[in-house]
């Protein structure tokens, strides 16, 4: 792959004097979306944040778009264009829909179109019909696609998902695939986590595996559907 916009690899983790990551290695190219996939407990969650520089952690390499992350804090991360949306809901309950949404906003990144709380309405259609709802009326899917959709004003190329599809209901996860998959067509790049294989095959090319903080298996998508042994190893099918 030429010029990922992502490149990570060695990547080790703690919390305290627990050793969760050991050696994660992945590359992201532009406009690519890869499935972080693994059983609870594997450590998805904790490479998402590592690469956020949400926990303590080391690495041989951790490269976006040409800068070096090994050695920056999350905000300064989120400025150069990595956008997280943790699995937890974190938007403000007591402001309305449009009020979240410009609370996220940031400039556009030189070159690229700016997202507006418009174009975000006509991605999620749910979210425009309850454009002045506050966060105490919304449901844990709208919340959710709320949280993508305030990081999305910061205007970011990369983002890192978090188990999207994670307690939502059926026509909600139908959404955030169609959702991821627009976004990929706009360019952007997504990391997610994911238990779930139909959701990840349906959004993802690539998918990695890991298990106990390592690196299992890398392939694409269509190669881990052909592969029972992986699926049966690592994945809770
Ligand atoms: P899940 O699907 O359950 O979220 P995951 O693959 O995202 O799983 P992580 O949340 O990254 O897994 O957890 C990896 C390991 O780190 C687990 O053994 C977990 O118990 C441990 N862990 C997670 N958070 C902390 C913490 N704050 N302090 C100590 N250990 C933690």
């Amino acid at each position: 792959m030429s010029d990922p916009l992502l490149t990570v690899d060695g990547l080790q983790a703690w919390y305290g004097r627990a050793h969760i990551l050991d050696g994660i290695a992945l590359t992201i190219g532009r406009g690519e979306v890869v499935a972080l996939m693994g059983r609870n407990g594997a450590g998805k969650t904790t490479t998402l944040k590592a690469i956020m520089g949400l926990v303590e952690r080391r690495a041989a390499t951790l490269r976006f778009d040409g800068r070096d992350l090994s050695a920056l804090p999350a905000h300064r991360i989120a400025r150069l264009g990595v956008g997280y949306v943790p699995e937890d809901r974190r938007i403000f309950a007591d402001l309305t829909v449009e009020e979240n949404l410009e609370v996220g906003r940031q400039p556009p990144r030189p070159g690229a179109p700016a997202w507006t709380p418009e174009k975000l309405f006509a991605l999620f259609p749910n979210l425009a019909e309850m454009r002045g709802r506050r966060g105490t009326r919304m449901s844990g899917g709208e919340q959710q696609m709320l949280t993508l959709a305030r990081t999305l004003m910061g205007n970011p190329s990369l983002l890192l998902l978090d188990e999207p599809s994670e307690g939502l209901a059926p026509l909600i996860v139908k959404q955030m695939a169609e959702a991821v998959r627009r976004l990929k067509a706009e360019g952007l790049s997504v990391l997610l986590s994911e238990q779930s294989l139909s959701f990840a095959s349906s959004v993802a090319d690539r998918a990695c595996v890991i298990e106990t903080g390592r690196l299992r298996w890398t392939g694409t998508m269509a190669e881990l559907l052909a592969d029972d042994g992986v699926r049966a190893a690592y994945l809770s099918v």
